[in-house]
């Protein structure tokens, strides 16, 4: 974590009349919170205490069902006792870290990526240099984080052709705008992908319920890693999502987040071509983030960043999702969730003014602060 960052960022959170961009978190209007209030009142009444008590390390049955029931739907053949319900995705990824010798060797990556993997490799093991000596490939296949990209055919032909292990991370894939969520890495590659999934993003992150679905041949390590690390996924969470996908219209609900989040991600793309239209960006198939970059060598993200704070904004620089936090081409992602849909042309115009007067500011004296170099 990126200290400086991190307290812009909180600065940020706690002053009124912020417009943020920044955090993936998703939107809270969407959380169907009438019947995961209901849900979890019914999940703490029951008699037999089921909710409240100790469960499996593999976790609850029915929930795994249900998961495996929707990848077999996007064409992988999976069955409940290949699922692993794990405390978040993120979970899931450490699990994998843990259990997978080769990554041991190195991990390859993509140049810009889901931070919390980065921290978690770095912690853990080491990016790979030249992808090509990796033991594992680290991928957010679906809809990636930051860039809302799906893998091309052909990037996906030639991950799959490396005969290396691939972590799939999922997290986001059920937002395609399209709706045509494919087929999961995992049904092209069984015995080396190891399939990331979540809640976080489609219901919410607070239950903290996420899934593995591995290489059979790793399904008791993982367990036992899973149970040195919590024992268990979180009981009532779980039987909380169980209760509610009984009640809840699941392909509608994800239909309203998709719109929701498509209509979001067209305003901002709207607001930053008419405020920041030396900026670039690649339109997202789905999410709710947009990547926009500049390569205009004059700026500098903190420098924008802290700006963005005093105008009342804030984003997520693009470093963050860089190993090492390289601060190669100027980047942020913007998130299109925090801010209401009538005041995103505001937020853009602010962070547009950030851009000025941070350029002004560089032209009329010297950099205080050092720059980092990039690793090579
Ligand atoms: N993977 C990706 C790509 C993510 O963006 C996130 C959350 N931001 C996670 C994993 C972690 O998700 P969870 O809340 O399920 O741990």
């Amino acid at each position: 974590v990126n200290t400086a960052i991190d307290n812009l960022h909180r600065l940020a959170a706690r002053t009124t009349g912020t417009l943020s961009l920044a955090g993936g978190l998703p939107m809270a209007s969407l959380f169907p919170r009438r019947l995961l209030g209901l849900a979890g009142l019914e999940a703490s009444l029951e008699t037999s205490g089921a909710a409240l008590q100790y469960g499996w390390p593999e976790g609850n049955e029915e929930l795994r069902r249900w998961i495996a029931g929707e990848l077999q739907r996007r064409g992988a053949a999976v069955a409940h006792d290949d699922v692993i319900v794990t405390t978040g995705a993120q979970q899931a990824l450490a699990l994998t870290v843990e259990v997978l010798p080769e990554v041991k060797r190195s991990i390859a990556v993509e140049p810009e990526t889901y931070p919390g993997a980065l921290d978690l490799f770095q912690r853990k093991t080491a990016l790979a240099n030249d992808p090509r000596y990796a033991g594992v490939s680290y991928v957010v296949p679906g809809v990636g984080n930051p860039s809302g990209l799906d893998l091309t055919p052909f990037e996906r032909d030639s991950l799959l052709s490396t005969g290396r292990f691939i972590i799939a991370d999922e997290a986001y894939a059920e937002l395609r705008f399209d709706g045509r969520v494919g087929r999961p890495l995992f049904a092209d590659a069984p015995t080396r992908v190891f399939h990331v999934g979540t809640f976080s993003k489609t219901l919410c992150p607070g239950l903290r319920i996420g899934w593995l679905v591995a290489p059979t041949r790793f399904r008791q390590a993982l367990l036992s890693a899973k149970r040195a690390a919590d024992l268990q996924a979180p009981t009532l969470g779980q039987d909380m999502i169980e209760r509610l996908l009984q009640r809840l219209d699941w392909s509608e609900h994800l239909a309203h987040a998709r719109s929701t989040y498509a209509r979001r991600v067209e305003r901002l793309m709207h607001a930053v071509r008419r405020h920041l239209p030396g900026f670039a960006f690649r339109e997202p198939e789905g999410g709710y983030n947009l990547f926009v970059t500049s390569d205009d060598p004059e700026l500098d993200e903190l420098d924008v960043l802290e700006q963005a704070t005093k105008l009342g904004t804030s984003f997520d620089p693009g470093r963050l999702f860089r190993r090492d936090e390289a601060p190669l081409v100027f980047a942020m992602r913007l998130s299109s969730c925090n801010v209401p849909e009538e005041s995103m042309d505001e937020a853009i115009r602010r962070l547009a003014r950030a851009v000025s007067m941070s350029r002004r500011e560089r032209r009329s004296g010297p950099r205080s602060r050092p720059t980092r170099a990039a690793t090579p």
